[in-house]
């Protein structure tokens, strides 16, 4: 390719190496008339599916703003930030396995409770008091009971969820 410096007409690799787990290859590159070095990154080209949010409307898929969904759902947590670098990346590949030209957002919040679920309960429960809208303390309550059925021994994580939900209902 060309160099971005002086615009001479070739560059030579002088380093090839793999980076983000196989995904990308990164070149360095140098070029022999200004002599200036700088880094090119290939990646395969896998298009992601838009997303559609409520009223038709459409938007890019954004990595970043997954990541910031998990980040809010586990602040405070303790789990590791390479798990949930794990967690988005595993939604990232379903959505591109999923070969759909669309998704709707909702899908994509299926998938993020799927994760955290995995990761953290609390977390979880978070995500999903605020993502499906509880329409009343009554239906939170019947989701914790729901999560109580599929993993056993949350009697304390009831007790602080419900505290934390009085809370936020007492904010509005
Ligand atoms: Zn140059």
């Amino acid at each position: 390719m060309h160099c971005p410096f002086c615009q001479h007409e070739d560059t030579r690799v002088i380093d090839s190496r793999l980076a983000d787990d196989g995904t990308t290859v990164r070149r360095r590159r140098e070029c022999p008339q200004c002599g200036e070095r700088f880094n090119t990154f290939e990646t395969a080209e896998l298009k992601l599916p838009a997303i559609v949010k409520s009223g038709e409307r459409r938007e890019t898929f954004d990595e970043r703003k997954l990541r910031v969904s998990f980040e809010r759902a586990l602040q405070k947590r303790p789990v590791a930030s390479d798990a949930v670098d794990v967690a988005v990346r595993t939604i990232v590949n379903d959505l591109r396995k999923s070969g759909e030209r669309e998704v709707p957002s909702r899908q994509v919040g299926e998938l993020v409770m799927r994760e955290l679920k995995k990761l953290d309960q609390v977390a979880y429960v978070r995500f999903a008091s605020v993502y499906r809208k509880f329409e009343d303390v009554q239906a939170f309550r019947e989701e914790i009971e729901k999560l109580e059925r599929d993993l056993p021994g949350l009697e304390s994580l009831q007790l602080s969820l419900l505290g934390e939900a009085g809370v936020r209902r007492g904010k509005k």
